[in-house]
Formats: C-alpha cells, structure tokens, sequence
C-alpha cells in the first residue's frame, strides 16, 4: 500500500540462520527462504552463487570453487562472506523498493558485540536505511505468537541447523537463556558417522540430511520406517546401496539428541521457581527445523515432565517474529 509519501511500505524483517536465511517484507509476509550458503571461487574469492544454487555447489565443487555456511556455528566465520550474502538477500527482496529499507535482523543470542555490529554494518553496506537486531528466541517467541509481554514464564526451544537456542522469556526481556553449538547438522553428521562405522558406507552430508528427514525419530514410532541408501563403498571404494530402518537411524542420533535434552534441563534448574511454577502449566513451545524431527516433542515432554507444542511452521517462526515487531518499531526500540 502506498504510504504517505507515495512509496511503497519496505521495512523488511530477516532471520539470520546458521541453515536458513528468510526475508519478510512488511504487510507481504515471507519473501524469500534459502539456504545460509555462498560458493566462492577459491583463487579470486569472488562470490560465484548463493542461497539455493549455492547449496546445490555442497559436496560436489571442482577444485576451483568453494560451498561455505558463514554462520555455520551461530558464529559469523567469515565477515566478508556475511556481508556479500546479506547484501544478496536484501537486495533480491527489495527490488521494488524506491527507497532503502529498514531492516531487522534476528541473530543468534550467541553473537559476540563485535559480530553484531558486523551484521549491522553488513546490512547498511547492502543497502539498509536503518538496522535493528532481536536476538533469535525473542523473535522466535513472539512469531509463535507467546504472551512475552505478561509477567509470567514463556519458553521456546529452537533447534536449526548449527545451534539450538532456548529462552525463558517474561516482561518482554530474555531471563535466561542457553544457545549450544548441537543441532541438525550434528544429527547429519551422527548418521554419516553411523553409515562408516555400521556399513562401511561413506556418504555426503546431503545424503545425511535426507536420511534424518525421511527416517530420523526421537522416540518409537507407531509404525517404523526404512528407506535404501546410496553412497561409497569405503573399503571396495565403489558405489553401493543399502537399506537401513528408522531404529538404526534414531540409535545413530540418540546421542546427539541426548544433549539438546541435557541443555534443555539445564535452563529449567536455572530458571527462577515463580517462573519454573508457571512452566508447569505452560509448557514451552519448539520451533526451528529440527523440532520436525518425529517425536522429539514427546521425548522432550517425557524427560522434562513440561507440556511441549511444536509450532505450526517451525521454519518460518523466527521470520515471522521479526514480521510481527516490523509493525511496532518503537516496541523494539525499548526492548531489544
Ligand atoms: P537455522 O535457523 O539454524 O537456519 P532452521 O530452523 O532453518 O535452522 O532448520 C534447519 C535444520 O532443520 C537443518 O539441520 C535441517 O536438516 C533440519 N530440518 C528441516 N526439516 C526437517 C525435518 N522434516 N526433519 C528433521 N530435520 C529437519
Ligand atoms: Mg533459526
């Protein structure tokens, strides 16, 4: 709609993700969703791809080209890539604009000061008018739609790709919380590591994620799953095929699993009693990609003994989050 001026509204929201970048473009919704990857050339270290077409350069680059996550960790590892990937998603998602955006960016609660500013610096040289940072569970909390603004306890656990963030939030400020560098991507490398040692069978980390996705279990399923697994034979070193089943799969990601389990209880026996109290009833919610792995929520729920929801679009919570305080500026600009 056009505003006053006779421009287009073009405040824009971005989730930062350690696997996933996603664009929300005020009263539009979400934009653009892709991988957080930049394929480099190696000589020159000119950008030759991001997002989707640079995740389909992972694992399968001549000498001369590399596939890299710069926020692989929930730490930015390479500045200058973070930018130019910024850069590219601001840009693609605001061409129609006719004047430069404001941004809000949700970023990992892990970030040092120094890496926050980078992103803020980053997105005023892609273009930004203005830059305002939400650390990733609020922003999370509120795209799930939790009462973060009452005084009582809201907790949300989110699981991605590189980290997994968990917060009690209560009066529109974090309480407490705890980002640990164990999510998807160490399941992904659980079943790598799994296949070797299992069946001599080496496979890439697309493979992984395949198998984590189709089969991938925290708790017993009603009905198991198997599926056939293509890779390399590592002692005849030919190609092969194998078949495996969701209970080998869920014995492969036990231990990993185990760990967000572990952090998850660690933020309870933190946090506050009057807030664990009102836990008991409320619960928390789960958002992130690897809330989707089946029966994670039930286990959650078993070993904490707390009520657990998963999201209704656990990978758009975080964009959504910053969509919702795209619409209350000045909110954001007393509470984050
Ligand atoms: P981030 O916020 O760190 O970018 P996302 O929330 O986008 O991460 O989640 C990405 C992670 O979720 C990846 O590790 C991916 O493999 C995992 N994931 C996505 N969908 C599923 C699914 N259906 N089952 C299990 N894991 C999933
Ligand atoms: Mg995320």
């Amino acid at each position: 709609m056009a505003n006053l001026f006779g421009y287009f509204s073009n405040d824009i929201g971005i989730d930062l993700g350690t696997a996933n970048t996603l664009v929300y473009l005020k009263d539009k919704g979400i934009v653009l969703r892709e991988p957080s990857v930049v394929a480099l050339d190696t000589v020159t270290r000119k950008v030759r791809a991001v997002g989707d077409e640079a995740k389909r350069m992972l694992g399968r680059t001549p000498g001369n080209i590399t596939a890299i996550r710069p926020m692989k960790d929930g730490v930015i590892a390479d500045f200058d890539v973070t930018e130019a990937m910024l850069r590219y998603f601001i840009q693609k998602a605001s061409q129609s604009f006719r004047a430069p955006p404001r941004v809000v960016i949700a970023i990992p609660s892990g970030i040092t000061a120094v890496e926050k500013r980078a992103v803020m610096d980053s997105a005023t040289h892609a273009g930004a008018r203005k830059v305002i940072t939400i650390p990733e569970p609020m922003a999370a909390a509120i795209g799930v739609g939790l009462p973060i603004d009452e005084p009582a306890a809201n907790m949300i656990v989110d699981i991605g790709g590189g980290t997994t963030e968990i917060a009690i939030i209560s009066l529109n400020g974090i309480v407490f919380s705890k980002s640990i560098r164990v999510a998807g991507d160490e399941l992904d490398a659980a079943i790598i590591g799994y296949m070797k040692r299992a069946y001599n069978l080496l496979i890439g980390e697309r493979t992984a994620e395949e198998i984590k996705m189709r089969i991938g279990s925290a708790y017993p399923l009603d009905e198991e799953l198997s599926m056939e697994v293509k890779g390399r034979d590592s002692v005849a070193g030919l190609p092969k095929t194998i078949h495996i089943t969701s209970q080998e799969v869920r014995e492969a990601l036990s231990d990993t699993i185990a760990s967000i389990v572990d952090a998850v209880r660690t933020t309870l026996e933190r946090c506050p009693p009057e807030l664990s109290a009102d836990l008991v009833d409320r619960g928390f919610v789960m958002a992130g990609g690897g809330s989707l792995i089946r029966g994670i929520d039930r286990l959650l729920s078993d070993k904490t003994g707390l009520p657990v929801t998963v999201a209704d679009d656990p990978l758009s919570a975080v964009a959504n989050g910053t969509g919702a305080v795209l619409n209350d500026l000045s909110w954001l600009m007393q509470n984050a």
